[in-house]
């Protein structure tokens, strides 16, 4: 009789091996982090001598839960910004508040919490991807639980790295301390290609083939990030990263939403593990990832929650649920994922999704003690047939709940029984969890209330403390002014034609701040010349406008105080989308530019000629930026004295944005 630690007895054992044999009832003995038997409770009975014998009648034991993609510690930003497209809300919100205040203890909090609500709904091993993963990987191992922890890098600086190279160096320290864990395996965590580039995607291959290391990144989540690929890498995301070598080393893809056939051939052919998450795909609206053809082409495809704010929970049982029922409902075919399927989607192949497969994934002689015991007395979970094996799984897959989950072990050792935790103080977790939630509410509170902190937090904006004199006057006849302003003979710096599509967004109360996004038409000749003989330079900006004159001059010539401005990189409906305007107004028009130099000083003169709204008319405007008090001033002269000698009328200037001629309101 060979002694063990622990022997768990009477229950209905699903071991998911090759065979899916499962033993009714059956027994499981656990000699410290191993599975040293699993057969017949008779059987196995005869073979060992346990120190604690689990009486688990009447329940099921199976294998611990994989969950195959997951930001854990955002466990702390669920429910903060909800029902919004996926680039709005990560770039708007999830990105900007982690910049602010993620951090060690945010991570550590974020873990237990996120660990407590798996371990409590089956889940053993997560794959995470985040930022501190040393942090998370401390707290981790604590709870007991087991994982891949992917830390995350990004091309721009993130809440743990002021840049890639900086996160690579993090990745490399990270790895050096943590592999060879028991618990914890480290991985690099590219966030995706279009938050990374080619360099540091190479630089990725690269390390993880060093190291031996899994890559864990999300690839064709949306229909966007494909048609931008194809646009930006003329590749889709999966052949873009197999032609960078990503493929090489141990690949976790998550989503595959929109894998191409062609691409399901290359992951299967390159042995990566597919991580699908129908919760996040439906709730952001990413779509359906074709798992059937996935799996159908060999490719291992296991179940994620992906992170809790974009769920919002870390529930296997939904997931598994809705991955069972999705392709049915697409496919208008009840038979094309069985419930079987889809439980081995959450153990075994879901641990061979994630280069696991021989530690865990099954209950089997050899492998690591990743147990789980499910009750089946609740209302919900009554009566069970045993007609045929499936009865079980479709009691597990299509009846059961996370509150079914009775005991729990990892690595052999016991972290949830009668569903109680054994290694987190839930309470405490709690409390420091609803204290980080404070503080991300009051500066979401605060950023919402303000125009100014709401726009510099999705980043590239830079104030440009300059002062500007200028004049708007109203004139019909743009040609004539032209003309007297080619004859007046001043130097001509510069000279541009442009056709700009102006929309403002406008906010009602608040502090006089307001929106233009700017797409710039500029018109060259030269090469690359189309059939007119013209090429248009297309550039966008997103400016923020102060609606604030500082001081006001003869002839209504005002100055006024600098913006911020940066090139908008996100489209038009994205920041519509983020910033919510009362209102919109949109203001076409062409340009001729002229910069010249007028009495030793330069100035920019605009001759706009608006053609939406129709009837706006059209205007010249006179800028020069200015430094100082007296400069401003003598240069409000020099400005009256052009106005002059371009045949303009001082009495028809007005001080008004174009936008507010539009809504009539006052400046
Ligand atoms: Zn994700």
């Amino acid at each position: 009789m060979r002694q063990v630690d622990t022997l768990i007895v009477g229950g209905d054992v699903v071991t998911m091996n090759a065979k899916r044999d499962i033993f009714s009832p059956g027994a499981v003995a656990i000699k410290d982090s191993k599975i040293v038997a699993v057969g017949p409770e008779d059987r196995v009975r005869q073979l060992v001598e346990a120190d604690e014998v689990v009486d688990v009648s009447g329940k099921l034991v199976i294998p611990g839960f994989v969950n195959a993609h997951t930001h854990v510690p955002m466990t702390l930003l669920r429910g903060l910004a909800d029902d919004l497209r996926l680039d709005v809300w990560l770039l708007g919100y999830m990105m900007p508040v982690e910049r602010e205040f993620v951090g060690p203890d945010f991570v550590d909090v974020g873990t237990r919490l996120g660990c407590a609500e798996m371990l409590l709904s089956g889940v053993t091993t997560f794959n995470d991807m985040y930022y501190f993963e040393e942090d998370v990987a401390k707290a981790t191992a604590e709870v007991g639980m087991r994982a891949i922890l992917g830390e995350t890098v990004l091309k721009f600086p993130s809440p743990d790295a002021g840049s890639y190279e900086e996160s690579l160096a993090r990745c490399r320290a990270f790895i050096e301390e943590w592999k060879g864990h028991e618990l914890i395996t480290p991985a690099i965590a590219p966030h995706a290609p279009y938050t990374t580039t080619d360099q540091i995607l190479t630089d990725v291959r690269d390390l993880a083939l060093e190291m031996d290391v899994p890559i864990h990144i999300h690839l064709s989540e949306t229909a966007l990030e494909v048609t931008d690929a194809k646009r930006d890498f003329g590749a889709p995301p999966i052949e873009y990263v197999d032609r960078l070598g990503l493929t090489e080393a141990k690949l976790i893809a998550a989503h595959c939403v929109h894998i191409e056939p062609h691409e399901i051939k290359i992951l299967a052919g390159a042995n990566a593990g597919v991580a699908h998450n129908p919760s996040s795909n439906l709730k952001l609206a990413s779509g359906f990832a074709p798992v059937v053809e996935m799996r159908a082409a060999g490719l291992p495809v296991g179940i994620g929650t992906d992170g809790p704010a974009s769920n919002n929970d870390l529930d296997m049982f939904e997931e598994a649920r809705l991955a069972s029922f999705l392709p049915k409902a697409v496919k208008s075919d009840p038979t094309v994922l069985p419930a079987q399927d889809v439980f081995a989607m959450m153990t075994i192949e879901g641990a061979k999704s994630l280069h696991m497969a021989q530690e865990i994934g099954s209950l089997e002689v050899g492998k690591l003690a990743d147990i789980v015991v499910v009750d089946q007395d609740a209302p919900h979970a009554t009566p069970r047939f045993h007609l045929t094996p499936n009865n079980v799984y479709s009691h597990l897959v299509y009846a059961a709940h996370a509150s079914d989950v009775r005991h729990v072990w990892v690595h052999g050792r016991q972290l949830l029984r009668n569903r109680e935790l054994l290694t987190i103080d839930l309470p405490k977790v709690q409390t420091r969890a609803r204290e980080m939630a404070q503080r991300i509410n009051d500066f979401m509170s605060q950023r919402e209330g303000s125009l100014l902190i709401k726009t510099i937090a999705i980043g590239g904006f830079e104030q440009r403390e300059t002062y500007e004199v200028q004049v708007k006057v109203r004139a019909s006849d743009l040609a004539g002014v032209e003309k007297r302003l080619q004859e007046l003979g001043l130097e001509v710096i510069k000279h541009s034609v442009r056709q700009q599509f102006d929309t403002y967004f406008i906010f009602e109360g608040g502090d006089n701040r307001y929106l233009r996004y700017r797409e710039d038409n500029q018109l060259g000749g030269a090469e690359g010349a189309g059939p007119t003989g013209l090429t248009v330079h297309p550039s966008y900006t997103l400016t923020l406008m102060e609606g604030i004159v500082e001081r006001e001059y003869q002839d209504s010539i005002i100055l006024t105080r600098s913006r911020y401005t940066a090139q908008a990189t996100y489209s038009l409906r994205f920041y519509r989308e983020y910033f919510h305007p009362d209102k919109e107004i949109e203001v076409v028009k062409w340009r001729t530019r002229y910069r010249v130099t007028y009495e030793g000083d330069e100035f920019a003169i605009n001759l706009d000629n608006i053609t939406r709204p129709q009837g706006l008319g059209s205007f010249v405007e006179i800028k020069a930026r200015t430094w100082s008090a007296s400069d401003a001033e003598h240069k409000a002269d020099l400005i009256s004295k052009l106005l002059r000698e371009l045949g303009l009328n001082p009495r028809n200037s007005i001080r008004a944005e174009y936008t507010h001629l539009v809504t009539k309101s006052p400046l």
